[in-house]
């Protein structure tokens, strides 16, 4: 889960990194009583996107009118495709320099990352390539993690001037708190700013909180969901224990296992190609317990989907065999009735396809068409997608 810049602040604020919180407002109203609190302030777009700086979406206000006449501009305004709901209300800040850090998971490597640059403030994917030797990158061991003197190493390495040092350590030894007490995989800031009178602090954050540790870790994590913005077809596959991923395509896709189904993405949209363009519209592995109930739950959130024109069923037999999935497909089919109103191409293959097979002939339904190839089933989808 991605954070807003205030909850990022929150949890900043929560282990110690200098930050000023500010105030949240949904309403111009409450951004200039919010300014009238705080004096002069900067009114900032709360969206899951960088860049906001210069679309637009963050701006001085001196007095309560001007806060109230920056919220009104912003909110509504869309930044990367996103609507801004919310505004956070800061005060301003005197910035001297700006400076990027970072904390990540570096998969490829086995090990933490730290980024870290005193050319911040800006993209520092921009940084990285117009001048690659202000971006420091620095390794980190998971087993010993960042203790004092790994943070001293970040900061000499990243050569933070040398009147900060001591509040950088600092901050690096809060951040890898945030990074790890909260099982983040991504702790961002950017600006890291020195202010005037040589005091550091954190005036934007990014944080991604590994959902994976937050459900059963961090029950306060949920108070982070933005529950409204949750796309309802996910929340729904979410609610029913399905591994659901929304794409932007015609041909829904229901698999067995996450190899199986991201093959069936790649050859879905490899066949679309002949077929108008017709392109995968969803990631669906319903596992291994592949009876008529998750069968059902899966196509019910599929057809929900209005993109959806085909649906291709693709399962390979092991543990549950290939009868046990043409049972629940006769099942999910019977369950949903009316409801199941677009055309279904399954394959199946492995333990039992015979009598899998025979079972969806017998069944007879108008919807089904059987193919015995993935390329084949493939194909099918496509071009039903694109009838
Ligand atoms: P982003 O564009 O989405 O990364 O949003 P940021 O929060 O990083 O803001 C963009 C830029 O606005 C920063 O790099 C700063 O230069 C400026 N900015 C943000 N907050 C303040 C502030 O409190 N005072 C001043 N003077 N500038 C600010
Ligand atoms: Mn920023």
């Amino acid at each position: 889960m991605d954070l807003m810049e205030y909850q990022a602040k929150q949890l900043f604020a929560k282990h110690d990194v200098p930050v000023t919180e500010g105030i949240v407002a949904d309403t111009p109203e409450e951004a200039k009583a919010a300014a009238e609190k705080l004096g002069v302030v900067v009114v900032k777009a709360q969206v899951k996107a960088g860049g906001r700086g210069k679309a637009g979406g963050v701006k001085l206000a001196k007095t309560p009118d001007e806060a109230f006449e920056h919220a009104s501009n912003i909110l509504g305004m869309q930044i990367k495709g996103l609507t801004v709901n919310r505004v956070l209300i800061a005060p301003a800040a005197s910035i001297e320099e700006e400076y990027y850090f970072s904390f990540l998971l570096d998969r490829s490597n086995r090990q933490y990352l730290c980024i870290a640059s005193v050319e911040g403030g800006v993209e520092i994917e921009e940084v990285a390539k117009t001048n690659p030797d202000a971006v420091k990158q620095i390794g980190i061991d998971p087993g010993t993690g960042v203790d004092e003197a790994k943070a001293r190493e970040i900061v000499a390495e990243a050569k933070f001037p040398e009147a900060l040092t001591e509040q950088a350590v600092q901050t690096v030894l809060s951040l890898w708190k945030v990074f790890v007490e909260e099982d983040a995989t991504l702790v961002e800031v950017n600006p890291l700013a020195r202010l005037a009178g040589d005091k550091l602090e954190a005036l934007d954050g990014k944080v991604s909180l590994d959902d994976n540790a937050s459900e059963f870790r961090h029950p306060d994590h949920e108070a982070f969901e933005d529950k409204a913005a949750a796309d309802p077809l996910e929340a729904k596959a979410k609610e029913k224990g399905l591994n659901y991923v929304k794409l932007d395509g015609q041909v829904g896709i229901i698999g067995n296992g996450a190899g199986l189904v991201m093959s069936t993405l790649d050859v879905v949209a490899y066949a679309g190609e002949a077929h108008g363009g017709v392109k995968p519209a969803n990631f669906l592995d319903i596992g291994g317990g592949a009876n008529a109930q998750v069968m059902a739950d899966g196509l019910d959130v599929i057809l929900g989907d209005e993109q959806v024109k085909s649906v291709f069923v693709n399962v390979f037999g092991g543990i549950t065999a290939c009868d046990e999935v043409a049972k629940g497909i006769v099942g999910a089919l019977n369950i949903l009735g009316d409801e199941a109103s677009k055309p279904l191409v399954v394959r199946l293959d492995g333990n039992n396809v015979d009598l899998g097979r025979q079972i969806l002939d017998e069944a007879n339904h108008p919807l089904v068409t059987m193919v015995d190839t993935m390329d084949g089933a493939a194909d099918k989808a496509a071009e039903l997608a694109n009838a």
